[in-house]
């Protein structure tokens, strides 16, 4: 069976931690920088648990979950608290995790998703923020995810500040899963709230999926987890999608419990029976004050709230008259869009610097392996360039070639158009009389034909006057070219 279409409907929810962008962990004055350090460098007597130790709250967290909060639409809460949620697992040093349960940093709200050209509202059931816990190593021979023979701890990244946002089950295919993390991640770097890099582990996703019942009741819920990218989120679902389906029709019935996915072997395996919420008895953690926000504080959040993708997309095509195409690209990163925009405030004409920051900024950025943010040619030179271009002085090929040279050395416009050989300002006068002239000279047969008026559809004519634009590389008028040829047709 194709795993993309089911017989039974798919209700998939998300809960997707974000790596918040603080530089100290949610409650011990560690760095949140860990990636690549030497294994349990990274810690302190807080993070480690050593006994005697308090946390003490990082209010740039705070600030952070409460800036994405309100990117969802949701109601930022006056009122939350930390809870500790026990489990013992070496990840974590204290054997339980200090998390929010209940009273929530933010409730409710929403995301508009798209998925296979059509729009949806997926709805948000809260945001809370939490500790990151400590990372496990298995080491086996082949990589695999099981049989290793010992584990290692690393806790590096304990306590590193998360928001996990959990969604309602509002999704119901593979795509919609990928488009809500999509639109997800972006918000998440619109608001500077994480760098969302789903590879480096700063944005996970936990899905919870189940197959309704021929009732249309809620059949028993999987969790799935391990996937860390978005091509694996899809899989991971697909797979599983088939699984259940497979399990349903052979009369089985589906166990509610946690799978992980296993990008080697493109399955999910059950890993353990999914924990109820009394397993992990939750209770206050009382070593921690309540988080209390004012009204002012709110208000202060909100003023500081940049523009949202969505809103920046709507105004791109009423300010610019884009294509909805031009503009999903334009302001993927808000830095492009930003960069689109001091190249039109430099006197670029809307419709041209789009594509050029389409094609051949992007080009560019692909071929030198970057990123917008360190790219050499800065808007105000390529809105210069492209001035130059619709003045007729340089053609869109010498352009390109001279975005290269810009793009590679720092050195200013008119240098790196005297570097490739372009003569600056339109070729005119004398020298496109010279071109024209030895045109005529090694194309005498045809120009012979024109002469005698044997050309009658003018495709020699064409022929001539295209040599002429090629080999003045675009740097002659064509018109001007037209009236020159004529002349000398005589
Ligand atoms: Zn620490």
């Amino acid at each position: 069976m194709d795993a993309k279409i089911s017989k039974r409907p798919v209700v998939i929810g998300l809960e997707v931690h974000i790596q918040l962008n603080t530089k100290t962990k949610l409650f011990c004055p560690c760095s949140t920088d860990y990636i690549g350090r030497t294994p349990n460098s990274n810690v302190c007597p807080i993070c480690l648990a050593v006994p005697g130790t308090l946390p003490l709250l990082n209010d740039s967290a705070v600030a952070l979950g409460s800036r994405m909060g309100l990117g969802l639409y949701g109601e930022i809460q006056r009122y939350s608290n930390f809870h500790r949620k026990n489990y013992f697992y070496p990840d974590l040093a204290k054997a339980y995790q200090i998390t929010q349960y209940g009273l929530t940093i933010s409730t409710g709200g929403y995301l508009d998703i798209e998925a296979e050209g059509a729009q949806k509202r997926v709805r948000i059931h809260h945001l809370h923020l939490e500790e990151d816990a400590g990372k496990l190593v298995h080491p086996t021979e082949d990589g695999r995810l099981t049989g290793a023979a010992y584990s290692l701890v690393d806790y590096n990244r304990g306590g590193v500040p998360l928001s996990e946002i959990v969604s309602e089950p509002d999704m119901s295919s593979p795509a919609e899963a990928r488009g809500y993390v999509v639109r997800l991640r972006q918000l998440a770097r619109y608001l500077d709230v994480s760098d969302g890099e789903m590879e480096s582990g700063s944005l996970r996703v936990d899905a919870n999926i189940s197959l309704s019942n021929p009732d249309g009741s809620l059949g028993t819920r999987v969790e799935i987890k391990n996937m860390n990218s978005l091509k694996s989120l899809e899989r991971a679902l697909e797979y599983e999608i088939s699984r259940q389906n497979k399990v349903l029709d052979a009369g089985g019935r589906i166990v509610q419990e946690t799978r992980l996915w296993d990008d080697a072997e493109e399955v999910t395996r059950s890993m353990r029976n999914k924990e109820t919420a009394s397993d992990y008895r939750y209770y206050p953690e009382m070593d921690l004050a309540p988080i209390v926000i004012t009204d002012e504080q709110i208000e202060s959040f909100k003023r500081s709230m940049p523009e949202l993708p969505w809103e920046k997309r709507e105004r791109f095509e009423s300010a610019f008259g884009l294509s909805k195409e031009e503009i999903a690209i334009l302001t993927e990163q808000k830095e492009l869009a930003r960069y689109y925009e001091d190249m039109v405030e430099a006197g670029a004409p809307p419709a041209r610097a789009a594509n050029w920051v389409r094609m051949e900024v992007l080009r560019a950025l692909n071929e030198l392996g970057g990123d917008i943010r360190s790219f050499r040619v800065k808007p105000g030179a390529l809105a210069d360039l492209v001035k130059k271009i619709e003045a007729k002085e340089l053609s869109s090929t010498i352009g390109k070639d001279v975005l290269d040279v810009l793009a590679r050395e720092s050195i200013s416009l008119d240098e790196a158009i005297k570097r490739i050989g372009a003569p600056l300002g339109r070729m005119t006068g004398e020298s496109l009389g010279s071109l024209i002239d030895k045109i005529f000279a090694d194309n005498r047969d045809v120009i012979d034909t024109i002469r005698s008026g044997e050309d009658k559809k003018g495709g020699k004519m064409k022929f001539i006057h295209g040599l002429a634009m090629k080999e003045s590389r675009g740097q002659a008028d064509p018109a001007e070219v037209s009236a020159v040829i004529a002349e000398k047709l005589g």
